[in-house]
């Protein structure tokens, strides 16, 4: 069995009246790359604090591995952050900047130069400590950053959205490089994202927020196929919603359906519907909209029962015309019952208060 890097027991924080993390129960292994994925507002920024010690939670116990670390001061906690807005010294050097945490704590020399170049390689910017940090792109700043947490080697590393800044194409290259260098490193990495996508990239497991607790914890192909509520279906990817009259029209049942819209296949109304339509759902309705999207296409219809659905299709053989040449038509939805995913209902939209 892996060891436990950090635990949550019972742990809420509150603000006055706003329950910034609510009676929060949370263990994250050594090793791990764990994120928490949520809204803005939806209490990860202040987990990552009250796991650093610059927040005493109003109730509940945190430890790190063994140790109840609940009452100890952030400086003596065995973790460092890295903040999307990385502040690093523009007078320095950008070996000068990795060093100096070990130069506060009075560590020789020759340890730091050597513990510092590491870590510089570490994160691919050997040779490039000598310069200073206007003469780096953003994404080289963010990583002298890194390179800052890392040089300490702590047991764990929290990371506040630290992509936030960067533009996507830069965004998508570190994302994967952050994951290599958590591999190679081995620490246990917890990293805060209201990016879905991102979530989904890197993380080992996610936690996904909402209003202070965890809808759902687990990895990101069961976060994707087993949704556990119709916030988490909507928050990571995109989904379809059927409930009430329309499920029972289309689905043949009661209940509280989702359906991603890659698996739902989309035909002109004259279509034959393949025999084995035991085993399919088919939905009637008219094309609203038609967003091309260069590698795929995002198609919305206004089903006769009710809802709209978007469909999503790779552009393999559509071409931009033929694709828009659908607006407005009438067409035939078809998906296999096995690809829906039953929510436990119903859908609550308030938290039990009390
Ligand atoms: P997230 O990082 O998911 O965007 P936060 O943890 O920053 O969310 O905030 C959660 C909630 O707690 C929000 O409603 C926020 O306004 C509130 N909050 C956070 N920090 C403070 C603070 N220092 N004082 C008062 N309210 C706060
Ligand atoms: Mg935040």
């Amino acid at each position: 069995m892996t060891a436990t890097a950090i635990s949550l027991r019972g742990v809420s924080k509150h603000f006055g009246p706003v329950r910034a993390v609510d009676e929060l129960d949370l263990e994250i292994a050594d090793g791990e790359f764990f994120s928490m994925l949520g809204p803005s507002g939806s209490g990860k920024t202040t987990v990552l604090r009250l796991i650093a010690g610059f927040e005493d939670p109003t109730a509940g116990t945190i430890l790190l591995g063994e140790d109840d670390v609940t009452r100890r001061p952030a400086f003596a906690r065995d973790v460092n952050t890295v903040f999307q807005d990385y502040a690093i010294f523009p007078h320095m050097t950008v070996l000068q900047n990795v060093e100096y945490g070990l130069r506060v704590k009075k560590v020789a020399k020759a340890e730091r130069r050597q513990r510092a170049t590491e870590a510089l390689e570490t994160v691919r910017l050997g040779g490039y400590g000598e310069r200073r940090p206007h003469q780096l792109s953003g994404g080289q700043r963010q990583r002298v950053a890194l390179a800052r947490a890392l040089v300490n080697r702590p047991k764990v590393l929290l990371l506040d959205e630290p992509l936030g800044a960067l533009d996507l194409k830069l965004r998508r290259e570190m994302q994967i490089e952050l994951k290599e260098i958590q591999r190679e490193v081995g620490i246990t990495f917890v990293f805060v994202t209201h990016d879905q996508e991102e979530a989904l990239t890197m993380s080992d497991r996610i936690a996904v927020f909402n209003e202070g607790r965890i809808e759902q914890l687990a990895t990101p192909v069961e976060l994707y196929d087993q949704p556990a509520s119709a916030f988490v279906a909507g928050f990571v990817g995109t989904s379809n919603l059927l409930h009430g009259e329309a499920a029972r029209q289309v689905v043949g049942e009661d209940g509280t359906f989702v359906i991603r819209p890659e698996k739902v296949g989309l035909g002109p109304e004259s279509q034959d519907v393949p025999a084995d339509a035991a085993g399919l759902c088919v939905a009637p309705g008219v094309v609203r909209e038609v967003v091309y999207l260069g590698a795929s296409t995002s198609t919305v219809v206004e089903l006769d029962a009710g809802p709209t659905m978007t469909v999503s299709h790779p552009n393999t053989d559509t071409t931009i015309d033929a694709a828009l040449e659908r607006r407005e038509q009438r067409v035939v939805l078809t998906w296999r019952r096995d690809h829906l995913v039953r929510l436990a209902e119903p859908v609550a939209t308030e938290k039990e208060t009390a």
